[in-house]
Parts: C-alpha cells; sequence; structure tokens
C-alpha cells in the first residue's frame, strides 16, 4: 500500500515537473527511427515517456507473479494440508481423552498421513494403539520416535510404561537409564529408576536415584536421606553375608552419617567393629544411637560386644548404655532383664514395674513371670503375670506401614508385601486400632501367646490390616 502510493507520488512529481517544464520552455521533438519518424511537442513527449515507463513497471510485476505463482500455490496447498493435519491431530486427542479407541484411530491416521513425521502425531498414534490394547503398534511407533531427538524423551517415557505395564523390569530399567542420559533431573524418571532399580536389587542404581532426588530436590531431602541410608544398609547387609567386611563397614558409615539412628545400620557397624576388634568403637557408636532411639537390638549388640562377660558386669554395661536415655521405656526393659540375668531381684523387679506400672507390655508380664518363679519359685504369681500377659498390649516390633505386618527381625522391604523402607518399631495392636479407624474392615484373630518364657518367642498373628510374621530371634549372648 505504502509502496503504491509513493509510487503515485513520484509519477504525480514527474507530470508536474514536466507541464512546468512546457510551460517555462515550449518546444518540440523529432525522432528519426528505422524509417519512422515522429515528431511532437515536449510535452507529449514527456508524458509518453512517463507512459513507457510504467508499462514495464506493470509487465515486469506481472512476469514476477507469473514465476511465483507455482510456488506460491503449494505453499498454499501445504499450509492448508497443515491446517486439516492439526485440525485431525486435535479431534484424535480429543478422542484419546475420551477414550474412544475407533475414532482415536482414524484421526491418528488422518493426521499422520497430512503431518508426515510430526512428534505429536507419533504420539497420537501410539495413544490411539495403545487404547485399542495394540501394545504392538504402540511399542512401535515408540521405537519410531526415539529416532528424532526431538521424540527420543517422549518415545522413551512411552516404552518405559509399557514395560512396566508388563511387568518387564529388566527393559524398564535399561529405558530408565537413557531417559536419565538425557533429563537426569526429570521427577518421573528419578521415581521409577529409585522404584524399579530397588525391586531389581540394583542397589547402587537405587542409591544414586535418591541421590540426584535429593540434589534436584525430587523429594524432600530428609525423605532422599533416609531412603539412601536404608539402601546402603541393606548393601552393607549383602556385604557382610559375603564376608567383605571393609565394604560393609563403608556403606554403613555413609548409611549412619545421612541417619544417624537407624538403628539396623548401628547395630550392623558395632557387629563388625567388634568382629574386627574394634569393640569400644562399636559401644560407643551404640550408645550415641541409644540417646536418639532406644532399641532393644542396641541393647543385644552392645552386650554381644562381651560376650565373656559376667552378667554382673554386664549390668553395669547396661547402666553406661542407657544413661544417654534413663527414663525410656526400653532403657527400664533393658535394665531389668540384665538385672534379672544377674538374679539382682529387687533390682529387676524395680526396673519392670517402672517399665510397665499398671499398662505392662507382654514382654514385661513375662519377665515379671520369670522373676516370681525364679526367686521364689512362686507358680501361682508367675501364672499371675502370664494370664495377664495374654491380655496386655504386644511389645513393639517392626510394623510395616503398608500392609501391617509386624516382624522382629529389621528388613529394607517388608517380608509380606515387599514394600521398601515400610517398617516402623511401634506397637502392633496400636498399628492395628490405627488402621481399623482408617478402615471400617477389622477382623483380629488368634491375638494367642501365654507360653512360658521369653515374650521373643511368642508369635502372635493379626490378620485383616495387621498381621505378625511368626519369627524366632537369635537369643542374645548368654554370659
Ligand atoms: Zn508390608
Amino acid at each position: 500500500m505504502i509502496r503504491t502510493l509513493i509510487y503515485f507520488s513520484l509519477v504525480a512529481v514527474a507530470i508536474a515537473v514536466a507541464y512546468l517544464l512546457v510551460i517555462i520552455e515550449p518546444g518540440e521533438i523529432a525522432v528519426q527511427w528505422l524509417g519512422w519518424q515522429v515528431q511532437t511537442s515536449i510535452a507529449i513527449a514527456i508524458l509518453a515517456l512517463i507512459f513507457l515507463c510504467a508499462l514495464a513497471a506493470v509487465v515486469y510485476h506481472g512476469w514476477r507473479l507469473l514465476r511465483r505463482a507455482p510456488r506460491d500455490f503449494w505453499n498454499q496447498q501445504g499450509h492448508e494440508r497443515r491446517n486439516r493435519g492439526y485440525r485431525a491431530l486435535s479431534h484424535g486427542l480429543v478422542a484419546v481423552a475420551a477414550g474412544d479407541p475407533h475414532e482415536a484411530r482414524r484421526w491418528a491416521k488422518n493426521a499422520e498421513k497430512l503431518l508426515d513425521d510430526q512428534p505429536l502425531s507419533r504420539l497420537l498414534s501410539a495413544q490411539a494403539a495403545q487404547l485399542s490394547s495394540d501394545a504392538e503398534t504402540a511399542r512401535l511407533h515408540f521405537e519410531k520416535m526415539l529416532e528424532a531427538p526431538e521424540t527420543r524423551f517422549l518415545g522413551l517415557r512411552g516404552l518405559l510404561m509399557q514395560s512396566l505395564r508388563d511387568g518387564d523390569d529388566a527393559a524398564a530399567l535399561e529405558y530408565l537409564r537413557q531417559a536419565k542420559d538425557l533429563r537426569p533431573d526429570t521427577p518421573w524418571v528419578i521415581d521409577h529408576l529409585f522404584e524399579v532399580a530397588q525391586r531389581r536389587g540394583d542397589l547402587k542404581t537405587a542409591e544414586q536415584a535418591a541421590l540426584a532426588a535429593a540434589r534436584y530436590a525430587v523429594w524432600p531431602r530428609e525423605d532422599a536421606y533416609r531412603k539412601r541410608a536404608v539402601l546402603l544398609t541393606a548393601r552393607a547387609e549383602r556385604a557382610a553375608a559375603q564376608g567383605d567386611a571393609t565394604t560393609a563397614l563403608q556403606e554403613l558409615e555413609e548409611a549412619l552419617k545421612s541417619v544417624p539412628d537407624l538403628v539396623p545400620a548401628a547395630v550392623l557397624r558395632a557387629r563388625l567393629e567388634g568382629a574386627r576388634g574394634k569393640e569400644r568403637r562399636g559401644a560407643k557408636l551404640l550408645e550415641t544411637a541409644w540417646k536418639r532411639q532406644p532399641h532393644p537390638d542396641l541393647a543385644e549388640a552392645y552386650l554381644a560386644l562381651r560376650p565373656q562377660e559376667t552378667p554382673l558386669s554386664q549390668v553395669k554395661r547396661i547402666e553406661k548404655l542407657t544413661a544417654g536415655a534413663p527414663d525410656h521405656l526400653e532403657s527400664r526393659v533393658a535394665r531389668g532383664r540384665a538385672a534379672l540375668a544377674a538374679e539382682l531381684w529387687g533390682e529387676a523387679r524395680k526396673h519392670l514395674q517402672l517399665a510397665g506400672g499398671l499398662r505392662a507390655d507382654r514382654r514385661v508380664c513375662r519377665l515379671m513371670a520369670e522373676i516370681e518363679q525364679r526367686e521364689h519359685d512362686n507358680r501361682e504369681a508367675a501364672h499371675d503375670w502370664l494370664r495377664r500377659a495374654e491380655q496386655a498390649d504386644l511389645e513393639p516390633m517392626w510394623v510395616c506401614d503398608t500392609c501391617g505386618a509386624a516382624t522382629r527381625n529389621w528388613t529394607a522391604d517388608c517380608g509380606q508385601c515387599g514394600s521398601f523402607d515400610s517398617l516402623t518399631w511401634r506397637s502392633p495392636l496400636q498399628a492395628l486400632n490405627e488402621a481399623m479407624a482408617d478402615e471400617e474392615t477389622p477382623e483380629v484373630s488368634g491375638k494367642n501367646g501365654g507360653q512360658d518364657g521369653d515374650s521373643r518367642d511368642t508369635a502372635p498373628t493379626l490378620t485383616g490390616q495387621a498381621v505378625v510374621i511368626s519369627e524366632k530371634r537369635t537369643p542374645a549372648p548368654a554370659a
């Protein structure tokens, strides 16, 4: 538009100049060319020249239009084709969202034809195939997406999800490794990498995923460190079982740096330190852990550091261990148990009464029964305590937060449901009550027990939300 205006302005100016020239200096011009003779006034000659220039401009424009016509035509066609392709794509995506496999497939075919290798049309085709339960076609589309850099990550995600659905963890782990190389800070990559590697027993990869989760703030830092520490402990257990104490100790040191009160790590490290003659270091470690988290396993490991010790010396050492948290229930029970072993009846009674009072748990009741039996041979009082034990709450155990199973031995994965790091040290009945409050389908059966001897040998079973796995514990080393 502006160009046209400029053009006409120039023509107008030229005409004005010519007119002025004619008024100022009138005259004639004669042209002789190829036997032709033209004689005219200057004004006509200038107008004729302007007309010729204008004609030349029009011819030039016409020629340019003609020359560009095929290209413009194809561009227009391509534009329309793309528009139709995008329309098919959006219809297809709507059909996928609506769960209509027939429509999704139809539009996907259209979009693929119109848009060639557009990443979105490939994705639509794969999703339409998935919707039609055609896993093989979907896989082919996802694999095709791996070829282009811009669709590679998307293709990996599609293939990963298919592998997870098929339960093929080996393939899933391979896709996850490739996805991690492309985008290491993507939350779904880290989450799945941790989950699949941990499930496959590839603890090293799972540990790296936990570290990445902390580095990229995908999980809360505390959770990430906790999971890493549990993995390191599991790895240390594996190394220790294979006789590689050095590696196990390195792993445990790292684990305890992240989570200093991780009881299983402290127990194993103390045991390994003791085995290589570093008994004092092991003891120090357990004393520190006790301050943070008093736990019967720590007491057991503490006494195991000096297996030849007399019961009286054990009483003194347990005093030292529990000094960091003297009023804790587990400190009272550990002291009572040690005093009982040393036949310090008054001392044992005092600690156990403080441990339970009127709400003594099953373990404390049994220890009291043992005192009555051994100190005064008072069978009636012993039976009273054992009867009371049957009604009493269970002592704390490792209870799975996912399935409610309870066990006396810690493992990184729940032995019942396989959940990772789901075991919490607490009362199984309390856990069951909480679960019953959450879901109104409680069922408790066989809350039995009542056998003579240490409560550690009993295995009550709770069904429904909470299940107690029957397991005997290795008894603490005798003096
Ligand atoms: Zn479980």
